[in-house]
């Protein structure tokens, strides 16, 4: 927020716990580019994740000069980082996809309603982090590969095509635990072994058929 302010920028944290910060353009009534991304990410996924466009969008901010339209930069609130298994937590308020039996669930000894009141936000006025339509031009992202096939090909900088649809399970695998040197074999019921072979299914059925498809077991 502060590196915001030294450009100028007039920054606010909406009632999700995002941050803007936005600067007016030449003509005032013209919807703005949104600019940003996130600053949280995922442990040993990469320095770059989220914090490259965040200050991407601080740099255009103070340096693209006069610009027609207004330019507002954005940080997402808990964007990889998930809240009790749900991630992009700032962003889905915005486009109304967090509804308020969701501020209830407890994750680390506090309510979500807590932990977006704890960096600012006010969960009680949730729904006016809304973003309605029209109110920007375009939003616009800078962010790194994370597949490394750009750097492989030798290519500094693409235009993203798609990106991934997560769906995520939760899977509990129950055994039984009993003597490891006396059982037969017969009579085991090794949670491990099934839960192995849960795992290899997922990667033999994602690789099963052509296509871009991914699938993992953590
Ligand atoms: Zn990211």
């Amino acid at each position: 927020m502060q590196k915001m302010r030294e450009t100028g920028g007039v920054v606010r944290v909406d009632a999700a716990g995002n941050i803007f910060a936005r600067r007016e353009g030449r003509e005032r009534g013209l919807a703005p580019v949104l600019v940003g991304s996130h600053v949280d990410t995922v442990p040993e996924g990469g320095n770059f994740d989220g914090v490259l466009g965040a200050l991407a969008a601080v740099e255009v901010l103070r340096g693209a000069g006069a610009t027609r339209r207004g330019i507002e930069a954005v940080v997402w609130a808990c964007e990889e980082a998930t809240f009790a298994g749900a991630s992009l937590n700032g962003s889905r308020a915005e486009v109304g996809r967090m509804g308020a039996e969701e501020l209830q669930v407890v994750w680390r000894g506090m309510t979500k309603a807590e932990a977006i009141r704890r960096i600012g936000g006010r969960p009680e006025e949730l729904e006016s982090a809304r973003i309605q339509p029209g109110a920007y031009h375009a939003y616009v992202e800078l962010h790194i590969e994370q597949g490394g096939r750009l750097e492989k090909a030798g290519v500094p900088i693409g235009v993203v095509e798609g990106i991934v649809g997560v769906d995520r399970y939760e899977v509990v695998v129950r055994g039984e635990a009993n003597h490891a040197g006396t059982t037969p074999m017969a009579e085991r019921k090794d949670a491990l072994v099934a839960a192995a072979q849960v795992t290899l299914a997922v990667r033999e059925i994602v690789m099963s058929e052509p296509g871009e498809q991914v699938g993992t077991v953590g």
